[in-house]
């Protein structure tokens, strides 16, 4: 199994309200992205891809948006195997919205392998007591589980909250490790 996590947005502005305002960064999402990659390479291929451009300037995870994370993204998607292989495209929100849940996914609509593992680690971490969600995506495409969709990837975006603590960030992490080793062996 190999396991590909990028984090798109995790790259700061130099204008700290902008980003607020707009939401232009994850705040959360490379932490918890580096908790799973922690617990990863210990036993599978992995890979953690950071994007390293403001929302403002590129959105990494829209197709008008040309840029070497991409060429990087195919290059670890395409030199692929057999095995079954996942893509989790980590993101964080702003703790004002979605107040319901603590993590919540979104899948591409036809994706019918991701849609199915993904209700089975929503019903994982509702056991668990994590408030967890499935969102529709927005009209806009998400190029980022699109291309893992492509080919053949389990592809799920996950969302974080993002004024949970970091023991909860990390307990949440480990459950959704658990819950793909568990799964893969
Ligand atoms: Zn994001």
């Amino acid at each position: 199994m190999k396991v590909v996590l990028t984090v798109p947005h995790a790259k700061e502005s130099s204008n700290l309200k902008q980003d607020e305002k707009y939401h232009l960064h994850d705040k959360k999402a490379k932490i918890f992205a580096e908790f799973l990659y922690k617990n990863f390479k210990n036993y599978t291929e992995c890979f953690l891809l950071v994007g390293y451009v403001n929302r403002s300037q590129c959105d990494l995870n829209r197709i008008t948006c040309y840029s070497t994370f991409r060429n990087q993204l195919n290059t670890i998607l395409t030199t692929n195997n057999l095995k079954k292989n996942i893509l989790l495209d980590i993101h964080s929100f702003p703790s004002k919205e979605n107040q319901d849940y603590e993590i919540y996914f979104i899948i591409t609509k036809y994706d019918f392998k991701s849609i199915y593992f993904a209700n089975k680690l929503l019903a994982n971490l509702n056991n668990k007591n994590i408030k967890t969600g499935i969102l529709e995506g927005k009209n806009s495409v998400n190029y980022i589980i699109h291309k893992g969709y492509e080919y053949n990837y389990i592809s799920i975006l996950i969302e974080i909250r993002e004024n949970l603590s970091r023991e909860r960030i990390k307990y949440i992490s480990e459950i959704i490790f658990y819950f793909i080793y568990k799964m893969s062996t």
